[in-house]
């Protein structure tokens, strides 16, 4: 991904969203790919300082975190994701708002106010970065976003794919009504499992 098409993807959303507030309101604020960044999908970064806080902010996004993702759904902010550039889109949305609140506020967190940011703007229902980082990932007995899973529920069996992992596992199981959708239009129930629970499936 380009650095330009970063820039254009911030002054889009800028535009179209918030009529150039952010651009009026920070001297500088740039997006950037990092590779390093792997304990987030997203950040952004300002200074505690308040004179310097509006010359220059960035917003970090994980290019390892989204190079990661294969296939959806994911849920990401409350909502459904169906491919790693919507996935990519959400986070970028997450961070965006903490951009806002910043110019607005001051200081920024997951808080009441940031949330009813986030819900009124861009329809986020939730605040977490919903995917797992390669940490969160590595302690979980080899379960990774994308495998096949089965689990029990009541008294049935179910299989579908996992989506998150976190304390528990989201998992996505097939069903012709369900509310998250994937790139072919397949779409999906949403269960939260225990992780003692899940068996591995060949993919
Ligand atoms: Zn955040």
């Amino acid at each position: 991904m380009h650095e330009k098409t970063l820039e254009r993807m911030l002054s889009l959303y800028d535009d179209v969203f918030l009529g150039g507030f952010l651009a009026r309101s920070f001297c500088s604020l740039s997006v950037t790919l990092s590779a390093r960044l792997t304990s987030a999908a997203g950040k952004f970064i300002y200074s505690k300082s308040p004179i310097l806080r509006m010359r220059q902010a960035e917003i970090r996004m994980s290019s390892d975190f989204l190079t990661r993702l294969i296939n959806g759904p994911f849920e990401l902010n409350g909502l459904s994701a169906a491919t790693p550039q919507e996935a990519f889109l959400l986070v970028f949305e997450h961070e965006l708002c903490h951009a806002l609140e910043i110019a607005l506020y001051g200081q920024t967190g997951h808080a009441e106010r940031f949330r009813q940011l986030a819900f009124g703007l861009f329809g986020h229902t939730a605040t977490r970065h919903s995917l797992p980082t390669r940490r969160q990932e590595a302690a979980k007995d080899g379960f990774l976003v994308g495998s096949k899973v089965a689990f029990p529920y009541e008294g049935k069996r179910l299989t579908g794919t996992i989506s998150y992992i976190g304390k528990t596992a989201t998992v996505m199981v097939p069903s012709p009504f369900g509310d998250y959708r994937d790139r072919v239009g397949r779409r999906y129930d949403k269960y939260r499992v225990q992780l003692s629970e899940l068996k591995r499936l060949p993919r």
